[in-house]
């Protein structure tokens, strides 16, 4: 799937110091120093293209994009791969409810979706993966797990025993009420009669009337949900074999810590018999004016709505970054607006010769940006700058603040 265009990433001077990154591992519960690497190999999980692109997946994926664009700053290498899941049932839901054809829905979303991710200036993947062109890799993964008796079958759907696992259930830790409970609602189907065991996770679905299906060994089908991310991430970051991880970040919404990532984990795990991810790293989710952004409540913001209404992407930007990335939290009018002001006011400053001293600023931000992807500080110093330059302080390189705002933040101004 072709990915959206390059985005040009401006270097930093050698004069600033960057320090380890560290970021909260989900799966350890703490906040962790990614150690230094040449190569850093990033798994993002991405969309289902029939509601592209809300601002939920925005600030997902923007998330990803600084802790890329630090890594990148730092002169590592990052892979960076991204799956789209062009199949699956709530696109032939929406579909068939709207009474298109789901491959139409499905281009559409991706279009938009990429044009989106250009406006944002969200760097792209190196690999951009769908479901569909990976059956191939996923049947191959398939097999690995049934080679280490983790596969079997309900009907002619094949089924992932998760207790295979050792470690099952230790990067999300529920108790078994709950992942029951989370399984159903988020595509499980806990109680299937012809199971082993509730969560075991369905990897291929036996082509259905009226539904699509490909060729494979396993008979006319599609692939599950997480064996896909699984398969993709494994297939195209191509670990190195010489490392305790095979991956260094699993990304994501915080709606995919479980069953999702659990599984995906799981299945890495008993195929290959290593970690998955050194850390497993979660974006919050976004709300409306104190709710719950939603398919079903009918209130989704759509990046392209803002900026078919003028509203800049670098505000956008600005607004998804004033709070931190990690945290549940709302959007609302009064913020964009607060974004929107700010960004009239750092482009003033920006553009003039002479502006407050630039060189500390520069190195805060990237302290901030450090500790976890700490973007609340770094508006909080960038609010002291635009102050001092109110004030009329000087000596700063304003040129310079601009392009590490590009460099880091990924802020063309
Ligand atoms: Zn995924």
């Amino acid at each position: 799937m072709k990915a959206w265009p390059d985005v040009y990433i401006p270097s930093l001077d050698s004069k600033f110091e960057l320090p380890l990154l560290s970021l909260f591992n989900s799966a350890s519960r703490k906040v962790e120093d990614l150690p230094t690497k040449q190569t850093y190999r990033m798994y993002v999980c991405g969309i289902t293209p029939y509601d592209s692109t809300h601002l939920g997946h925005a600030a997902t994926y923007l998330a990803f994009d600084l802790i890329n664009r630090y890594l990148r700053a730092k002169k590592s290498e990052v892979l960076f791969v991204e799956n789209i899941t062009d199949i699956d049932d709530p696109l032939l839901e929406r579909a068939h409810r709207v009474g298109i054809n789901w491959q139409t829905l499905a281009d559409s979303q991706i279009d938009l979706f990429r044009s989106d991710m250009t406006s944002l200036r969200i760097l792209p993947p190196n690999f951009y993966i769908g479901a569909v062109e990976s059956i191939g890799l996923v049947t191959q993964k398939i097999e690995e797990l049934r080679s280490a008796g983790a596969i079997y079958s309900v009907d002619n759907d094949l089924y992932f025993r998760v207790h295979n696992d050792p470690d099952f259930g230790s990067r999300s830790h529920l108790n078994e009420a709950d992942s029951l409970r989370i399984f159903e609602q988020r595509g499980g189907d806990p109680y299937r009669k012809g199971k082993e065991n509730p969560l075991d996770s369905l990897v291929w679905l036996s082509k259905r009337e009226n539904e699509p299906g490909w060729p494979s060994i396993h008979g006319e089908g599609r692939p599950g949900w997480h064996i896909e991310c699984c398969a993709i991430a494994l297939g195209y970051l191509q670990p190195d074999t010489h490392e305790d991880f095979l991956i260094d970040i699993q990304g994501g919404g915080n709606d995919l810590v479980f069953p999702h990532h659990e599984m995906s984990a799981s299945q890495a795990r008993v195929s290959t018999g290593k970690d998955f991810a050194r850390m497993y790293v979660h974006a919050g989710m976004i709300g409306l004016n104190g709710e719950k952004m939603s398919k079903s409540l009918g209130n989704l913001v759509f990046v392209s709505t803002l900026m078919n209404s003028g509203i800049s992407p670098m505000a956008i930007r600005i607004a998804l970054m004033m709070q931190h990335y990690s945290t549940n939290r709302m959007w609302s009018d009064e913020l964009l607006t607060r974004a929107q002001d700010f960004l009239s006011n750092l482009t003033l400053y920006l553009s003039q010769t002479e502006s407050a001293p630039t060189d500390a600023v520069i190195q805060g931000i990237i302290h901030a940006l450090s500790e976890n992807i700490d973007t609340e500080k770094v508006f909080s110093i960038l609010q002291d700058w635009i102050n001092e330059c109110r004030y009329g302080s000087t000596g700063g390189n304003p040129g310079e603040l601009s392009r590490a705002l590009d460099t880091l933040l990924g802020l063309a101004i």
